[in-house]
């Protein structure tokens, strides 16, 4: 009896919470992270990162509470070690896509071995860790790029769901493609086309509404698995620590804990003293915000959340993507 009381109380919980959320604006993506997991889709985006591309998809990615593998072209990596690791601080998985994007299969084998192994070391020593995923550019291979692929301990992924957004492919098609995937699918998409990055909310919507989660592609075995490292493998998350607020201009902005799951949790933030008031919310990394309610957001940077009012009052959230941190951020309050 006692073990029943107890799995009803988190329900409750989470009842509670939605009726607070109902006239939030990302209402979905606030439920999403709420909701269980019921199986894992591996959503990829291949061909960055080419800069101002990948901080529009990481910034997509992050606002909807999703994680994906990036497949990264070496030459691109080493062009732009800082969007590496925008990549990793974001939680994402980074794959090896070739130096180059050739096609593969047309290469000596040496020369197979110098698109891999020159990739390896772009991403690795950009701070992206060394990958242990390969994507052939067009999904072409053969034995003999297998061997060169193995011998960096690479596990080759091609995909199961084709977005046709590398081929023009509309907003709503891209949406529907990678949205209603099944769970153990692996969705083909790019970092270059806008469509794709336009898409991502209602992807983020579709795959929750179905009771789905992005997950991690494990290299051990080439399936979508739970997310290592920050939910799903048992983890406990530390006690996080205790209220704090800010103030430094005509108002006060004061946390506390909401609802927490193993791979997020909510922080309510209730401002005091003024009614026109700019809350900065900074995040230690590598945590980032997942979605907020109540409010108008908007990042300065990866790390940090602006927060204006949007009519909804002085009360407002945000659900954060820890990403193995759970220290709490700081918040600071200037009145307008
Ligand atoms: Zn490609």
């Amino acid at each position: 009896m006692s073990k029943r009381k107890r799995s009803l109380e988190p329900l409750a919980l989470l009842a509670a919470a939605a009726i607070v959320v109902a006239t939030v604006s990302t209402l979905g993506a606030a439920i999403s992270q709420a909701a269980t997991c019921n199986g894992y889709v591996g959503l990829t985006f291949d061909d960055g990162p080419q800069g101002g591309t990948t901080t529009n998809l990481l910034n997509a990615l992050q606002q909807n509470g999703l994680k994906a593998t990036l497949f990264n072209e070496g030459q691109y990596a080493s062009a732009n070690p800082g969007s590496v690791r925008a990549e990793a601080a974001a939680g994402m998985w980074i794959g090896n896509h070739s130096w180059d994007h050739p096609h593969m299969t047309q290469l000596s084998q040496a020369n197979m071995d110098s698109e891999i192994s020159r990739t390896q070391n772009a991403v690795s020593s950009a701070g992206g860790g060394t990958p242990k995923l390969f994507r052939p550019p067009y999904g072409e291979t053969n034995s003999t790029l297998k061997s060169v692929e193995a011998k960096y301990g690479l596990r080759e992924i091609i995909w199961d769901v084709d977005s046709q957004d590398w081929n023009g492919a509309s907003v709503s098609a891209i949406a529907n493609a990678a949205g209603n995937a099944q769970s153990g699918q692996i969705v083909l998409m790019h970092e270059w086309p806008s469509n794709t990055i336009q898409a991502i909310p209602q992807i983020a919507q579709k795959l929750s509404s179905r009771g789905l989660c992005a997950g991690m592609i494990d290299p051990s075995s080439g399936r979508v698995i739970a997310p290592t490292g920050s939910g799903g493998g048992g983890t406990t998350p530390p006690a996080t620590s205790t209220g704090g607020g800010g103030s430094t201009g005509g108002c006060t902005a004061t946390l506390s804990a909401g609802n927490k799951g193993s791979n997020w949790y909510n922080l309510n933030v209730a401002v005091s003293g003024s009614n026109t008031w700019t809350v900065t919310v900074n995040m230690p990394s590598p945590a980032v915000v997942a979605s907020t309610w109540n409010i108008t957001a908007s990042y300065p940077s990866q790390y940090q959340l602006v927060a204006k009012p949007n009519g909804n009052g002085n009360n407002w959230g945000l659900t954060v993507s820890p990403n193995g941190q759970w220290t709490w951020p700081t918040v600071s309050c200037t009145a307008a």
